[in-house]
């Protein structure tokens, strides 16, 4: 807890973008006008900090962008801030400015970052995890993986259309090179055959087995979801692959890319960003600092920021011998 009164504060998304940051941003900033404080907008992260890019917002300010995907704050990776003399700058300004204390809307290098800026300048800080991967410990949510997931859901029942008329094999790529949950949630809405993802070992000589037995009874349509991190790589090599082994097989390769971090947020992103928007102002207003507000079981969770790190999910096996019992 901290003892510093806080009166104006700084809202910031850092790292890559996710559908609902606005909807955040939108919550604490009038969440802080409510309570009485001032409410600064810094612009692309912590460059924007370094740059005095800072400025002050009001509830016009936010108006009518709930809807919107991307943010209006603009999102950026800063060298600069992972260096001293970058946080001194970034300190000064904040100092001109009168700022208090900080929200940072992004993923666990932006919690990392905060954690460092407090350590050194003792300005209260707290974290919003905004990531389409949710692989952060201390949140079973985080804003912009629903409508990341139901993005590739729709892009993927197109895809399926296709392939059916063809029968083909199609390989589908999702986002996640070090997390699967988009390619599970996926690839289990949408009925995968097979699903690839970094988190557990996939049996080469089990898929090929199964892709064969499968072409032996023509049963030709065949989907593979693979996250950008799979055990075997990208959908491209796992192809590669899949050629060499079973060369009749017609493949094809699909890679969803960045339509998965763009559009219109879900529902239930606008509600999780708006919920801890809210959360992130009273939490500087009850005197806490350096921790990020998360969701556990329904109920908001504070974890220290140097804790809500990237988190290997525990995805269950018994979801894997489910994918595969129904799509025989
Ligand atoms: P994503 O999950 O999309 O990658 P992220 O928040 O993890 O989002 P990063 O690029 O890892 O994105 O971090 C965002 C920024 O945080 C970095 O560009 C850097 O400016 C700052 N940062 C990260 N780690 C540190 C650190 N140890 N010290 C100071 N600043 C840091």
């Amino acid at each position: 807890m901290n003892s510093t009164k806080v009166t104006k504060i700084g809202v910031m998304t850092s790292g890559g973008d996710s559908p609902g940051m606005n909807a955040a941003i939108r919550a604490v900033v009038r969440t802080g006008i409510y309570n009485g404080l001032e409410v600064f907008g810094i612009v692309r992260g912590y460059n924007g900090l370094i740059e005095n890019d800072i400025f002050k917002m009001d509830s016009r300010s936010v108006a009518n962008i709930i809807q919107r995907g991307g943010t209006i704050l603009k999102t950026a990776r800063s060298k600069a801030f992972t260096t001293p003399e970058g946080r001194a700058t970034a300190y000064e300004n904040l100092k001109k400015h009168g700022i208090n204390g900080l929200v940072i809307i992004g993923g666990d290098g932006s919690f990392k970052g905060a954690q460092t800026f407090s350590n050194e300048y003792d300005i209260p800080c707290i974290g919003l995890p905004g990531t389409i991967d949710k692989d952060i410990a201390g949140t079973d949510v985080t804003i912009g993986f629903d409508t990341a997931v139901n993005t590739a859901v729709e892009a993927i029942d197109k895809i399926r259309d296709t392939m059916d008329a063809h029968d083909r094999l199609f390989i589908v790529e999702v986002m996640g090179r070090d997390a699967g949950y988009i390619a599970l949630h996926s690839g289990i809405a949408t009925g995968a055959e097979n699903i690839l993802i970094p988190e557990t070992k996939t049996d080469l000589e089990d898929l090929i087995a199964s892709l064969t037995e499968k072409e032996k009874r023509r049963k030709l349509v065949n989907l593979v979801v693979v996250a950008e991190g799979g055990e075997y790589g990208d959908a491209n090599k796992l192809e590669a692959i899949i050629k060499e082994r079973i060369p009749n097989a017609d493949t094809r390769v699909c890679i969803l890319g960045h339509i998965q971090r763009g559009g219109s947020p879900s529902c239930e992103d606008r509600l999780i960003a708006s919920h801890m928007g809210y959360y992130a102002v009273e939490s500087l207003l009850c005197g806490r600092h350096n921790v990020m507000v998360g969701v556990i079981n329904n109920k908001i969770h504070y974890t220290p920021l140097d804790k809500a790190v990237k988190e290997k999910q525990k995805i269950g096996q018994e979801w894997m011998k489910i994918v595969k019992i129904l799509a025989s």
